[in-house]
């Protein structure tokens, strides 16, 4: 936008400091932040027969009253006047709460116009809103904001539309004609107005339909820019790995890698060799085999005179990719070291040097791998696991480790989509979506904590054929420290219930990693037949004896979450199984227990996962590079958000864009976000 609209609101008439420290408070600093402050939803005032609305819904309504107000006094200073009035041949109750001023208004036989919620089941509106005689409103909609400090919904009205008139006609048109008429969208200045003073419903859903689309068309825009730029300003290494050695190499794995194995694999070496730096997501569900991916590309890594990292969240995760890479690498010559903060002193020292010589070739480990202390001799090829877990910067810190290595992101949470491509568009993404032959699907069904006792039985039964059993607890999202209460009690209880015939162990994230280790082993060696863990065995573990999963208070997780959970069992052979311990009150929470018994796909849960807890939420923390939109919802509004990746794909690879005056002002957005900065991303 242009100057004008980029001035402090308080060249507004009648916005003078206070209010504009009010408006600060709602982020509200220029102009241009007031005309783009949207409302959240808006009032509707048109007029409608009571046949027509629904249980629950806003209405507005005309009628006769037809008793004298009974006013009543409860608490401090709370109140409930009740009347009953006509409407047509219905004859319904109006409550208003706390407004005892309103009962001298209201007379007998007259005609009054409420506003308020209908509940179908009492017959009764409660209002909010009343006004004496018919209904004079003239708009049939009226915004509602979010407000803080001294700003009152008519102030916001008044600031707007007075910003409207000093400065709207300075409200350019930010995207090119050819977009305008392609989509048949409303120009910016109309859109803007009637996002704030509606006319009709229709108003409001061209205009927004028209910002969702700007504002998910910018978005896309400097993702696809960024991208564009990494690329052609961070030259990766030109991998020419020996070909022969790498088919000779898949040709020994165990099994045939599956057909979308195949695919992720050369599009990996593709990257390899290429003299641009790979920058890829690799997704893909538990069990789908990515381990073996992994390690084909760093073997070819190797070949090309190249050392490797695997990075992943957890020591548990670490010592299990070492051990797993070990067992395929080092037949093959490849020396491989796990560097995790339990490897200390001298042995951590040797790694250390070892690795800055270049004679380790595969360096596995935690966050440990990407400080200071660690120097590569020649790093070329760097793959984490469950990246998710790291941060946009931190995905950022690591690619600048070493000489531009090439970089692979592994996870095995299904990734929606829509969320795929604004989290992680400045990325190329590889989907392994095709299990290994031959899996059995994990039945999983959901149990009342009241049957806890048949749960049991039937955890036995598995038991009692030779397999193991996970025990998840309670998540309890606020303490880590209730978490360990939680799986110490059901330890407790499961060690007394299986007394003398089986042994419980207990794991949680306040043992030390020796101690974890000791548990892990044991369980790993059907020493312990039952682990009663919190969630810190969720991702990697691969015990192949275990084929049963309870998990108590499974309405607490995430379908995604479940579903990694869940991806513990169903690693061998034999049929296994997973009960989800829960009794969700809401309808939503049954929906999810339901969903996560119907279904084994992964990318299907995610979606739903997304669907039924937002993009906020998704990744289960805060900061995981979900972006904020004013308007747009990814999930709802997920078609235009394709659109909008496309339009951006084309502008941002077309010789036009950066030339026309058409797309001036997308160009200026970028410049404004640093990402033409060149300097910034070297
Ligand atoms: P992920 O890391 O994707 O969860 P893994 O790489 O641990 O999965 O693979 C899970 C199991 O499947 C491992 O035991 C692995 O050896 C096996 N596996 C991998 N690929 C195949 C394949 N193409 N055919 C059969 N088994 C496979
Ligand atoms: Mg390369």
């Amino acid at each position: 936008m242009n100057q004008y609209l980029k001035q402090s609101v308080t060249v507004l008439k009648g916005i003078g400091e206070e209010t504009a420290e009010s408006l600060a408070e709602m982020k509200i600093y220029t102009v241009e932040d007031l005309l783009e402050y949207f409302p959240y939803r808006y009032e509707d005032y048109r007029l409608r027969e009571l046949s027509e609305v629904k249980h629950d819904e806003k209405i507005t309504i005309e009628g006769k009253v037809h008793s004298e107000p009974s006013l009543t006094y409860y608490g401090r200073k709370k109140s409930k006047l009740m009347i009953r009035m006509f409407v047509g041949q219905y004859l319904i109750k109006v409550v208003f709460f706390n407004q005892p001023y309103l009962k001298s208004k209201i007379v007998m036989n007259e005609t009054i116009t409420v506003t308020g919620k209908w509940d179908a089941h009492r017959q009764t509106i409660t209002a909010n809103e009343m006004q004496v005689g018919q209904n004079t409103k003239t708009t049939d909609f009226e915004p509602v904001y979010s407000l803080k400090g001294k700003i009152t919904t008519k102030g916001m009205r008044k600031f707007i539309s007075i910003a409207f008139q000093q400065f709207g006609q300075y409200i350019e048109e930010s995207l090119p004609l050819t977009l305008v008429k392609k989509y048949r969208l409303v120009d910016r200045n109309s859109a803007l107005k009637a996002m704030h003073f509606p006319v009709n419903q229709e108003d409001v859903k061209q205009a927004r339909r028209r910002l969702v689309y700007e504002e998910f068309l910018l978005f896309q825009l400097k993702m696809q820019a960024l991208r564009k730029f990494e690329r052609e300003h961070s030259p990766g290494i030109e991998q020419n790995y020996l070909e022969t050695k790498v088919e000779k190499f898949i040709q020994s794995l165990p099994f045939p890698l599956t057909n979308a194995q195949s695919r992720v694999v050369s599009e990996i070496l593709n990257d390899l060799k290429s003299p641009l730096r790979m920058n890829r997501l690799l997704q893909g569900d538990v069990g789908s085999g990515k381990t073996v991916v992994a390690a084909i590309g760093l073997y070819a890594s190797v070949t090309a005179g190249y050392q490797g990292a695997l990075m992943v969240p957890t020591e548990i995760l670490a010592e299990q990719h070492a051990e797993s890479l070990k067992g395929l690498l080092e037949p093959f010559g490849l020396r491989c070291e796990l560097l995790t903060s339990s490897v200390k002193g001298k042995r951590r020292r040797e790694i250390l040097q070892q690795v800055s010589e270049g004679t380790v070739d595969i360096l596995i480990g935690t966050h440990a791998l990407i400080q200071d202390e660690v120097t590569f001799k020649k790093l070329g090829f760097v793959i984490t696991d469950e990246q998710h877990r790291f941060g946009v910067e931190q995905r950022r810190v690591l690619r600048e480790k070493g000489e531009n290595p090439d970089v692979l992101f592994m996870t095995a949470t299904p990734i929606p989509r829509t969320l795929a491509i604004t989290v992680f568009g400045e990325m190329d993404v590889s989907v392994i979506d095709e299990m290994p032959a031959g899996r059995k699907a994990i039945e999983t069904y959901w149990a009342k904590p009241e049957m806890l006792g048949r749960v049991l039985s039937f955890v036995e039964k598995e038991l009692v054929k030779g397999h193991q059993a996970y025990v998840i607890c309670p998540l309890i999202e606020e303490s880590d420290k209730l978490d360990v209460q939680n799986a110490i009690d059901v330890h407790t209880t499961l060690t007394h219930h299986f007394q003398n015939r089986f042994k419980v162990g207990l794991m949680h994230g306040r043992l030390s990693s020796d101690e974890k280790d000791t548990v892990m082993k044991a369980f790993s060696t059907n020493e312990v037949q039952v682990l009663v863990s919190t969630t810190v065995v969720e991702v990697g573990v691969n015990v192949p004896n275990a084929t049963m999963m309870v998990i108590y208070d499974a309405e607490r997780f995430g379908l995604s979450q479940l579903h990694q959970l869940r991806g513990r069992v169903g690693r061998g052979s034999d049929q296994s199984y997973c009960i989800l311990l829960a009794d969700p009150k809401s309808e939503v929470g049954q929906e999810r227990m339901r969903i996560m018994a119907e279904t084994n796909d992964g990318f299907v849960l995610s979606e739903k996962d997304l669907e039924l807890r937002g993009p906020g939420d998704f990744f289960g923390k805060k900061q995981s590079g979900v972006p904020e939109f004013k308007l747009a919802d990814m999930v709802h509004d997920y078609r235009t958000l394709e659109t909008a990746r496309n339009d951006a794909s084309l502008m941002i690879q077309s010789k036009t864009f950066w030339t026309r005056k058409e797309y001036q002002y997308l160009r200026n957005q970028l410049e404004n976000t640093g990402v033409l900065e060149g300097e910034k991303l070297d």
